[in-house]
């Protein structure tokens, strides 16, 4: 199997800081900015902004594999493509902690087993709360789906636009990223690759 980076959580190697330390970091960081971080305009900004990582860093906290643990295997011989398009995804970026914004798009070919379709859009959700290249999260959607339901092929795509292409000097604020990750058939054959990205390109804007 690929080995594909921050597929399986690996503990911290030391203790977990406590939240009161962790507002003591963003205190450090706004009086490295040059500001005063007693003033009274700041004094709560250190417990928002540790709420804030919480929010947004809490797929940490969360196992993708085992929201796909309850499946069902009378689908009445339903035997194609199942794709959920247009998951809206927010992601933070491990470079810059910048924000990437998008939509991904997942499909499968069962063999047999099948999920509920908000399973799908919690294993994005689970991946994108955490800090990421987009390319891992394409990868670790894809082979979590692949290596939970074991199904004949996975597809995932992600269009996503990202914030730090905006803020530096780079300045290609409407530069798309586009990145996919092919398992079973979708790899292996190109007509079923070609339905999904028909299925997911066909409309306009998208
Ligand atoms: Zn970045």
């Amino acid at each position: 199997m690929t080995d594909i980076p921050g597929l399986k959580l690996k503990k911290a190697p030391r203790l977990a800081p406590t939240r009161e330390e962790a507002e003591d970091a963003v205190r450090t960081l706004l009086a490295w900015a040059g500001d005063d971080p007693e003033r009274s305009g700041l004094a709560n900004t250190p417990k928002r902004v540790v709420e804030a990582f919480e929010e947004r860093f809490g797929g940490y906290r969360e196992d993708a594999a085992s929201e796909l643990a309850r499946t069902f295997e009378d689908v009445s011989g339903y035997s194609d493509m199942i794709l959920l398009r247009d998951v809206r995804l927010e992601s933070h970026c491990e470079h810059h902690i910048a924000p990437f914004t998008g939509l991904a798009h997942v499909a499968y070919l069962p063999n047999k087993r099948v999920v509920g379709l908000s399973k799908l859009a919690r294993v994005v959700d689970i991946f994108a709360r955490r800090l990421q290249v987009q390319e891992s999260l394409t990868a670790q959607i894809g082979e979590t789906i692949q290596q939970s339901l074991a199904p004949l092929g996975v597809a995932v795509m992600i269009r996503a636009v990202h914030q730090c292409m905006t803020l530096r000097a780079v300045n290609q604020p409407g530069a798309i990223m586009e990145t996919t990750h092919f398992t079973g058939v979708f790899a292996d054959d190109e007509s079923w690759r070609r339905r999904f990205l028909d299925a997911v390109r066909e409309r306009p804007g998208a």
